[in-house]
């Protein structure tokens, strides 16, 4: 998965991906205003100028995702689960300066105030000087006591994800502890560094706690160099089964599906099909499953052929791929299979199909 998401292929749109790319933006903006024209005691103001923010950064992510090729359809209707992840930030960020149960309407420009007067850096790239390690810095705050003395850095990091139960799960722990070790590479002066997941799902921070993890990331780091060949496949329930976006490129699932009975056995299933018939108007056409010939995956069909329907934007993906004089097998990712006619609908992958063998 990691080698063929170096190898410059088609990177597939995500509503989710999308929607917290915009509420991370919109919360930078807030962290990055000028409120010096405005009196201290003025309430009010905030929720229409993070609402507005949120908007703008909204339209953008819209404009980015509908001119990427590889993309399912675009849910206006998240806007409201935009909102209340933006209002779960604001929320922290009040928390942060001790304005509990401070709402954003009665949130004075004083108040926000003391907030941006916290904020060392918002939105900076974390790199060791040797290049090999970088990370996205969301909020690196300064950390002060009642007396206003200095006792530390925060790294926040937003997260607008499922939020945990209890504890952070260990990969977020160690990217979080990346960042602090990263700032401390580079910075050998600096105060105590703490990092913090805030999770605008339900507005509570975690901090992670843990030794140095940088020297594991190097390792990593030399692991995981561009090679000419792919790393060795590990196919799998919990791998492919799960969300790898690469499939379309990699013969491994398909073999091991076939290995273990498992192809075409979901509801939704991944498939490579040949098309042999489509009518344009209504979507519907007749396709004949394929399985793998060899390990390399070249397709070979089966002689079983099912009635299918493209709908929406998996008809809108068909018709670009054959627009393009694309002839051969087709890959189907999550196509609806459990029916009698399978669908292809608005969150299917539709590509050729074109394994990269391993040697
Ligand atoms: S389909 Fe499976 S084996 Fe292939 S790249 Fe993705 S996770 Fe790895």
């Amino acid at each position: 998965m990691y080698w063929l998401s170096r190898q410059k292929l088609p990177r597939k749109a995500g509503m989710a991906a999308s929607l917290g790319t915009a509420v991370h933006a919109s919360i930078e903006d807030l962290l990055q205003i000028d409120l010096t024209n405005r009196k201290p005691d003025q309430t009010h103001w905030l929720p229409e100028m993070a609402e507005n923010f949120l908007k703008q950064r909204w339209e953008e992510e819209k404009e980015i995702f509908h001119s990427t090729p590889r993309r399912p359809m675009w849910k206006e209707k998240e806007w409201d689960k935009a909102k209340k992840m933006q209002r779960g930030a604001i929320k922290m960020l009040l928390e942060f300066v001790g304005a509990n149960g401070v709402t954003p309407l009665k949130t004075t420009v004083a108040l926000w105030n003391s907030i941006l007067s916290r904020v060392i850096a918002v939105e900076g790239e974390l790199r060791t000087k040797d290049n090999r390690l970088m990370g996205r810095l969301d909020m690196l705050f300064a950390d002060v006591d009642n007396q206003g003395q200095l006792q530390g850095w925060i790294v926040a990091d937003l997260k607008t994800g499922r939020a945990p139960n209890e504890e952070l799960k260990p990969e977020v722990q160690r990217q979080l502890l990346l960042y602090r070790d990263i700032l401390l590479s580079n910075n050998p002066n600096a105060p105590p560094v703490k990092t913090e997941g805030w999770y605008t799902a339900n507005a509570t921070r975690y901090t992670a706690t843990g030794g140095p993890v940088i020297d594991d990331a190097l390792k990593a780091w030399e692991e995981t160099k561009p090679s000419p060949t792919p790393l060795k496949a590990t196919p799998g329930q919990s791998s492919c089964g799960g969300f790898c976006d690469w499939k379309a490129w990699c013969p491994h699932w398909w073999n091991w599906r076939l290995e273990n009975g498992t192809l075409g056995s979901e509801d939704f299933s991944d498939s490579v099909i040949l098309l042999h018939h489509f009518d344009d108007n209504n979507g519907t056409g007749i396709a004949e499953i394929c399985e793998p010939a060899n390990a390399e995956g070249r397709a070979m069909p089966t002689g079983i052929q099912i009635p299918i329907s493209f709908d929406g934007r998996g008809k809108e993906a068909l018709q670009e791929l054959l627009s393009t004089g694309h002839q051969g097998p087709i890959f189907i990712g999550s196509a609806m299979t459990n029916r009698d006619t399978w669908r292809v609908g608005h969150w299917c992958d539709v590509l050729p199909w074109s394994p990269i063998p391993d040697a």
